[in-house]
C-alpha cells in the first residue's frame, strides 16, 4: 500500500523541460554527488528511464529496488522516489505531462500502477533503444516547423511501447488477451465461506481476513423503472442463514498468502511453462524464457485456462462444460451506485449487475446463449460489439452503462463454463482450483474452492505420509463429492438466479432473492 506522499516535494523542473515533453540520453561513468536526487521527491509528469548500461539503486514508493541494465523504470506523478546509488550508467530519460499524453495511454498507465522497474529481454531492449534514438534525433531539430508535435507523437509512441511491454510481461501465456487477464485479476472480491473459514483459521489468517473484509451492505433487485423489488441486507441474510461469509479484495488475500510462504518458496515472475515430460521419478518442465528444470511433483494452479492442464491432460475443450452464457466485466473508477452495494436488473436471458466498492463500480453484463458464439479472443472490439448488440434494447440504466463499456479501457469477456475432469491428477502432476474444477464465477466462491482444494491436497499428503500416489488418489476421491455438489448447484440453481430465462423466473427471483 502506498504511504502518504502528500508531504513529499513535487519537482516541476521549472522551465527546464519546456513544452511538456522531453527526452535525453545521459551517461555517468563515475558516481557524482547526487545532491538533491538523494531526497525523496515526486515529478509533476510521467517519467521513463531506459537503463541501457550499469546499475542503480532506487526507492520507489519507499520500496528499494536494485536495478540492472537493461531495464525500464516508469514513474507516475504520484510515485515518490529517491535515487540511493548508481554506477557506470547510461540512461535515456523521457518525460511527458498529462496534457501531452494520449488520454487512452494515461488510463492504461494508471492501470499498471504500482509499476515496479521491469527487466527487458533482448527483443524489447533492441526495439526501445532504436525508438529512443530516433526520438532523440527529433528532439535535436528544434527549428522544425512541427517540432513539438513530432516530439510529442514520438514520446507517445515510446510510451505505448513501454505499456505494451508491461502488459506483455503481466500476461502469463501467449494464449490469452493480456488486458482481459488483467481485468479478471482486477475483479477484486473473492469469497471466503464454509469450510474455507476453518482452513484460513488453521493458516493463522482469519483475523487478518476479518479485518480486511469488504463490508458489502446490500443487494437490490431492480425493475425497469429503477424501483427496488427486493432488498437483501447482507448482514441480515448471513445472520438468518447462520452462514458467515467474507468478501476480500483478491490482491490483499494474495499478499497475505505470499507473506506466509515467501521465505520458503522461490517465486519466478513473468515466466510460463511450454511443456512437461515425466523422466523416471521426476518431471522435466520446459519454460518460455528459462532453461528446463526438473521437479518431484508439479501442481497446476494456473486458473481456468491452465496451460499445465493443456500440456499434461489435453485440450481445454475436452473438459470445459459450456453453461450457455457469456458475461463481460468493465471496471470504472467511479461510483455508479452507492458504495458497498450491488444492484441487479434482468430481462429474460439478460442480466445487468453493478457492484460498487472502494470507489469503483464493476459493470457486469451476462446473457444466455444456446450455442457457443464464434469470436476471436484477441479481438476486443468484436467482443464489445457482441455485448453492445446483445444489450442494445435492454432497459433500466443499460444505455448509460453501454456508453461506459464503450469508453472504458478495461473490458473482460468470456463464456461461463465449468471444468469437469475425471481425474485432477496424472502421474506426478496435479491440478488445483479453477484449473481442475472451476465452478464458474456464477458460483461466487471460486476463491474458496481453490483454497479448499489446496488444503484437501495438503491434508492428503499428511495422511498418506508423503506417498504422492496415495495422496493424489485420496484427493481425487475425498474432495470430489463437494466439488460435484457445488458445480451441480450452479447448473441447477445458480445460472437461473443469475440469468433467469423467463419473466416468471425474474419475478420469482426478485421476490425471493437468491434463496429460491
Ligand atoms: C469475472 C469473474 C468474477 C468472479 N467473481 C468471483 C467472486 O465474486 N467470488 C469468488 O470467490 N470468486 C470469483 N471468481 C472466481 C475466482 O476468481 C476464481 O475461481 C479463483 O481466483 C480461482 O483461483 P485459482 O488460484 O484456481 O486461479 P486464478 O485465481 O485464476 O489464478 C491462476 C494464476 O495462475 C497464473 N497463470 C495462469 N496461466 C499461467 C501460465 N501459463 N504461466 C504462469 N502463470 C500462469 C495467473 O496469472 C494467476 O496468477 C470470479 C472470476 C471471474 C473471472
Amino acid at each position: 500500500m502506498r504511504k502518504n506522499a502528500r508531504g513529499i516535494p513535487v519537482n516541476n523542473f521549472g522551465d527546464e523541460w519546456g513544452g511538456g515533453v522531453f527526452i535525453e540520453r545521459i551517461c555517468f561513468e563515475y558516481l557524482p554527488d547526487l545532491g538533491q536526487w538523494e531526497q525523496p521527491e515526486r515529478h509533476d509528469r510521467h517519467s521513463f528511464f531506459l537503463l541501457e548500461a550499469g546499475n542503480v539503486t532506487m526507492e520507489i514508493d519507499f520500496q528499494q529496488y536494485h536495478i540492472n541494465a537493461p531495464s525500464i523504470i516508469y514513474m507516475h506523478p504520484d510515485q515518490v522516489h529517491r535515487i540511493a546509488a548508481f554506477k557506470n550508467i547510461v540512461v535515456s530519460a523521457w518525460a511527458v505531462t498529462n496534457d501531452n499524453l494520449n488520454a487512452g495511454y494515461l488510463k492504461l498507465l494508471e492501470d499498471i500502477l504500482p509499476a515496479a522497474p521491469m527487466a527487458l529481454n533482448d527483443r524489447m531492449f533492441a526495439l526501445l533503444t532504436e525508438a529512443v534514438s530516433l526520438c532523440i534525433k527529433f528532439s535535436e531539430r528544434e527549428k522544425d516547423l512541427l517540432y513539438h508535435s513530432l516530439l510529442k507523437d514520438q514520446i507517445n509512441a515510446l510510451t505505448a511501447l513501454v505499456l505494451s511491454f508491461y502488459w506483455e510481461q503481466r500476461m502469463p501465456s501467449g494464449d490469452r488477451l493480456s488486458r482481459s487477464e488483467f481485468v479478471a485479476k482486477a475483479f477484486k472480491p473473492v469469497n471466503i465461506l464454509g469450510n474455507t473459514i476453518g482452513i484460513v483459521k488453521r493458516m493463522g489468517l482469519l483475523d487478518q481476513i476479518q479485518l480486511n473484509a469488504l463490508l458489502m451492505k446490500s443487494v437490490e433487485f431492480k425493475n425497469a423503472h429503477d424501483i427496488t423489488e427486493r432488498l437483501d441486507l447482507t448482514q441480515k441474510r448471513q445472520a438468518d442463514s447462520g452462514e458467515t461469509e467474507y468478501e476480500i479484495e483478491r490482491d490483499i488475500l494474495l499478499d497475505m498468502l505470499y507473506q506466509l510462504v515467501k521465505d520458503d518458496v522461490a517465486f519466478v515472475y513473468g515466466e510460463s511453462i511450454t511443456g512437461l515430460k515425466e523422466q523416471g521419478d521426476q518431471v522435466e518442465v520446459n519454460f518460455k524464457n528459462g532453461a528446463p528444470q526438473t521437479f518431484d511433483l508439479v501442481f497446476g494452479c494456473d486458473g481456468i485456462h491452465s496451460v499445465v492442464r493443456k500440456y499434461w491432460f489435453g485440450a481445454e475443450a475436452a473438459y470445459s462444460r459450456f453453461l450457455q452464457a457469456y458475461f463481460s466485466i468493465t471496471i470504472v473508477n467511479k461510483l455508479l451506485i452507492p458504495e458497498y452495494t450491488t444492484q441487479m436488473y434482468s430481462e429474460p436471458g439478460k442480466t445487468v449487475m453493478l457492484n460498487a466498492y472502494n470507489g469503483k463500480t464493476d459493470i457486469c453484463l451476462a446473457f444466455f446463449a444456446e450455442q457457443e458464439i464464434a469470436y476471436d479472443y484477441r479481438n476486443e472490439q468484436q467482443q464489445r460489439n457482441i455485448i453492445l448488440d446483445q444489450f442494445k434494447n435492454t432497459g433500466w440504466r443499460t444505455a448509460e452503462l453501454l456508453e461506459e463499456v464503450q469508453q472504458s479501457t478495461t473490458f473482460y469477456f468470456d463464456k461461463l463454463c465449468q471444468m469437469k475432469m475425471p481425474s485432477w491428477t496424472k502421474g506426478r502432476v496435479a491440478l488445483v482450483g479453477d484449473a481442475g474444477y472451476c465452478a464458474s464465477p456464477a458460483a461466487g466462491r471460486g476463491g474458496s474452492l481453490a483454497i479448499d482444494g489446496a488444503a484437501a491436497l495438503a491434508d492428503a499428503f499428511q495422511n498418506c505420509q508423503g506417498d504422492y500416489e496415495l495422496a493424489f488418489a485420496h484427493y481425487n476421491h475425498a474432495f470430489r463429492p463437494f466439488i460435484d455438489e457445488v458445480q451441480a448447484d450452479v447448473v441447477n440453481f445458480g445460472m437461473e438466479a443469475l440469468i433467469p430465462r423467463s419473466q416468471e423466473a425474474i419475478d420469482r427471483r426478485n421476490k425471493e432473492g437468491f434463496g429460491f
